[in-house]
This record gives structure tokens, sequence and C-alpha cells, in this order.
């Protein structure tokens, strides 16, 4: 099998992305070899490649939005068959042994997630992501993709559909939930979607109204203009539940002012500076500040499920590998309608 493969990749915090070749390894008795059919643009990936975090182990092929065929599966693999739609996010193994882990809440393992790329692998080699032509991964971190949901739109749930899929989840949302989105974005717009499949009320708060007919049709039920402080006083106490996707900084006082008694505001967003969160906007209406970092794998899957159940897939402008720096100056730039995808056929 040729294990060298096509990628994108990034060498330099101050440098684009470029083409490379790659190495993966033979599949071990419990991998699945996936030939990659789409990668999401992540604003993580974002944030990664350009050093933003300031941990990036250069260089790193990211992509953690993977959609693909399997194509070779090892000897003890139970769960997949070759020609199996599957998908992988943003880990791709854990400790396998913590209470985390054992729970199914794998991306809070103690010993600390695998990231599908700028981690070491359990082969003690860097992981490399999505943005090539194909991943090898234990069959116990890859999900099935149901069919229904094609696999260039289904790429993105992997991580922008989970993200959004568990808070909504552990904060019960339903009917009679009133759910504020901040960001329309990757994130932002399934959380939209999600949202609205499961009975809440949904606000979407984006810095303009230039996407309010998108939102709309998305299954909001309301769309506010941050940039006009009238928001501000027109939907004080008003929210349950309030997720927030902006991938920059924002000023907290007046997003949590709008949280109802005992309402809670989910940071998801992780701006490259800390987070200034005011004492007195929190403590007034005994109001919650929290976060949720993407989700385990059985979650993973029920939000699959549920997305083909309720025929939700991600807003996507499918791009060639060789579009990838403009789309990440797009994305920047919050033009992003709502998820880039790369074409893993362009890469070679
Ligand atoms: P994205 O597509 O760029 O969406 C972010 C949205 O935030 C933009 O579309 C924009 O929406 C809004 N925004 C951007 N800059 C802003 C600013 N200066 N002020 C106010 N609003 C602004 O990014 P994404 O892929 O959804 O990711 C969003 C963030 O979540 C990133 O920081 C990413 O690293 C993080 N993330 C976290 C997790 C997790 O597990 N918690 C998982 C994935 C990603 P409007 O134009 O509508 O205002
Ligand atoms: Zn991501
Ligand atoms: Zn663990």
């Amino acid at each position: 099998m040729p294990n060298t493969v096509h990628a994108y990749i990034a060498t330099a915090a101050d440098a684009p992305l470029s083409p490379a070749t790659i190495e993966r390894r033979d599949p071990g008795p419990h991998d699945v070899v996936i030939d990659i059919a789409f990668a999401g643009i992540c604003h993580s990936d974002i944030h990664t490649a350009r050093g933003e975090w300031g941990r990036t182990n250069f260089p790193v092929v990211p992509g953690h939005e993977i959609a693909g065929t399997v194509s070779a599966i090892g000897p003890e693999v139970t769960r997949y068959v070759v020609g199996d739609r599957v998908g992988v996010g943003c880990f791709v193994d854990s400790c396998r042994e913590c209470e985390p882990c054992l729970q199914g809440e794998e991306q809070y393992c103690v010993a600390g997630n695998t990231g599908t790329y700028n981690a070491i692998g359990r082969d003690g080699l860097p992981t490399h992501g999505g943005y090539s032509q194909t991943i090898v991964v234990d069959e116990n971190y890859v999900c099935a993709i149901p069919e229904g949901i094609d696999l260039d739109v289904a790429a993105p749930l992997l991580c922008a559909g989970i993200t959004l899929y568990s808070p909504l989840r552990h904060w019960n949302t339903g009917p009679g939930k009133k759910v504020a989105i901040i960001g329309l974005g990757g994130l932002g717009h399934m959380g939209v979607k999600l949202a609205h499949a499961m009975g809440a009320e949904v606000t979407v708060l984006s810095q303009s109204l230039k996407k309010m007919e998108d939102g709309l049709r998305l299954g909001a039920d309301h769309y506010y203009a941050t940039s006009d402080p009238d928001t501000f006083k027109a939907l004080r106490n008003e929210f349950d539940l309030i997720l927030n996707t902006v991938s920059a900084n924002l000023d907290l006082k007046q997003y949590l002012g709008l949280l109802a008694i005992d309402g809670t505001l989910v940071e998801l967003g992780l701006p490259e500076h800390p987070i200034e969160v005011p004492a007195f906007a929190l403590v007034a209406n005994r109001r919650s500040f929290a976060g949720s970092m993407i989700g385990g794998i059985a979650q993973t899957q029920e939000m699959l499920d549920f997305c083909a159940e309720h025929g939700i897939g991600s807003e996507i402008e499918v791009i060639a590998a060789d579009a990838i720096n403009d789309a990440y100056d797009r994305v920047v730039a919050s033009d992003v309608r709502y998820r880039f995808v790369i074409d893993a056929a362009t890469l070679a």
C-alpha cells in the first residue's frame, strides 16, 4: 500500500500553507485506513497554523473535520468494513482508562486526548490531520456517517456540529428554552440548525444584519446586530442559554446581561487572548459562565444520527486545495457562508 500521500502543510506561523507529501502508518490491528473525500476548515485550524495559541509544532497538516470512505482495515477491526462512509473529528485517541474516557467523554481524557493534528500519536509520530488524501485511525475514534448525509456537508459536523450539539444537550435545550448563538460562522450556523431542530426558540447575535436572511432560513426565530447598542437593551435578561462561538475577544459584560436568572453563557470560541469576566454581571441573576469542548465519540455518533434524522448538514462552499490560504483570510474576515470544505481530490 502506498503510504506517501499528498497534503497541505503549515510550516511556520507566518508562512502560507503549501503542498507537501506525508507518510501514513500501515494499519495496525484495530486501525482503519480512510480515503479522505472532504475536510472542513475550522477556525481552530487557522489559530494553529498561524501559531495564535503559541503551541504549534510545525510542520503540521491541519484538518479535524474529516469525511471519507474506509479503504482498508486491520485484522481485528469489527466496527467497519471497506467501503463504509466514516468521519473523524478532533481527536484520534485517548487513554481509554480514566473516568472521562470510560464515561464516553474522551475529549476530557485526564491524560489528554490525542489531537487529530499537532499532537504525538501512540506510534510516537506527530499526528497530521485531514488536509490530506488519507488518514489511519483506530476504529474506536471513527464515526459512521449515516446514509442520507452527503460526505461534503457531513465533514463539518465532526467538529462544528458536535461542538454545538454537546452543550445544547448538556444544558437541556428543547421546547420552551430561549437560546442565543453569538456569531454566525462555522460553529454558529450549526448551533442555529441544531437548537432549532431540538425545538428551542433561537436568536442569532451577529455583528451586523448582513446575514439575517440566511440566519432565519437556517432556523433562527430572531436576528439582532450586536453593533446596535439597542440590541443589548431589548434583550436584557432574555436567554436561558447563550453559546459564544466568536473567535475574537468580546466585551462579555454586555452579553452576560442578556441572561435570565440561572442562565448560562457557554464559551466555545478560543480567542488568542484571555477573557475578562466582570463579576457584577455574573452575580446578578445568579448567572453562570461555562466552557465546553467538542464532544465524546458516542455523542458525536448520536449527533450524526440526529442530523440524518432531521436532514441537517453544514452549509458549505467546496474549494480546491490551492484556495486554502484565501479561504483562511475569508474566515478571519467573517466572510464565510458557512464552512469551507476542501475537496481532497484536488490535493494530488
Ligand atoms: P468562524 O467560522 O470564523 O466563526 C466565528 C464567527 O464569529 C464569525 O463568523 C463572526 O460571526 C463572529 N466574529 C468573528 N470575529 C468577530 C469579532 N471581532 N467580533 C464579534 N464577532 C466576531 O469560526 P469557527 O470555526 O466557527 O470557530 C469559532 C471559534 O471556536 C474559534 O475560536 C475556534 O477555535 C473555536 N472552536 C472551539 C471549539 C470547542 O471545542 N470549544 C471547537 C471548534 C472551534 P458574525 O459575522 O455573525 O458576527
Ligand atoms: Zn474545529
Ligand atoms: Zn482517558
